[in-house]
């Protein structure tokens, strides 16, 4: 009998990870909504609509059927990587501008519709993990598995830290903490469907545990 498994919490908690991880164990689809909210950031910054000196939501909103978003699964890497109009755009959206946007990109009303609405029809048949900021509250909020995740900004930072290194980004520790704090703020405070966490889900702080035992807890006390 296939479930549905929502998992939520605030940036850099290593939602995307255990979701990955669940994924793959259950035989299930895998779907990253940050990645749908992080092109939508990007497909705005092309077009001059945010940044750092202007700002046009009424625009965006205007142009956001332009913006044909789609998750392509890549064999060799396990995992469905995001494109806009036809290009693969999974590395550019992972970069510290596009995350410096985001968080404003989504408070528009018209941008969670949108985006609320593809991830429902993606999940119409059962067997699926989504992460994301509102999966437990919005998008199913009769999932039978809801999971909210925690750790301290800066456990968070430095894992972000470390990753973005690696990939060769240029960043300070300092900047990640500062984008990490910035977002959790936005994303708690947005007026319209704000990041909280649902009175049925399960609370999991990580800030002293690691990614094996958050798996291995979730996956054989919650699932069994
Ligand atoms: O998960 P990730 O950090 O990639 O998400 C990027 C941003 O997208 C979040 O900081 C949040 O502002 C927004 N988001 C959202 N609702 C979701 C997923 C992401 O508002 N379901």
């Amino acid at each position: 009998q296939k479930i549905t498994i929502a998992i939520d919490g605030f940036s850099s908690t290593g939602k995307s990870t255990l979701a990955k991880q669940l994924a793959k164990a259950l035989g299930y689809i895998y779907v990253d909504t940050g990645a749908m909210y992080r092109a939508i950031a990007l497909f705005a910054m092309r077009n001059r609509f945010v940044g750092v000196e202007n700002e046009n939501v009424a625009a965006l909103i205007k142009l956001l059927p332009n913006a044909k978003l789609k998750f392509v699964f890549n064999e060799q890497l396990g995992f469905a990587e995001m494109y806009l109009n036809g290009e693969n755009i999974e590395k550019e959206i992972r970069r510290i501008e596009v995350s410096n946007q985001v968080s404003r990109v989504a408070t528009i009303e018209e941008v969670r519709h949108k985006l609320v609405d593809m991830q429902k029809e993606m999940g119409k048949d059962k067997g699926i993990v989504m992460d994301g900021r509102d999966i437990g509250t919005v998008v199913f909020p009769d999932a039978e598995l809801k999971i909210f995740m925690t750790a301290s900004p800066e456990t968070r930072a430095y894992r972000r830290y470390k990753e973005l290194l690696d990939k060769g980004d240029k960043v300070s520790y300092e900047e990640v903490l500062k984008n990490i704090q910035n977002r959790d703020y936005v994303d708690s405070h947005r007026e319209f469907s704000p990041l909280k966490r649902a009175e049925d889900a399960i609370e999991f702080d990580n800030s002293d545990m690691g990614m094996e035992e958050q798996f291995d807890r979730i996956y054989n006390h919650s699932l069994r």
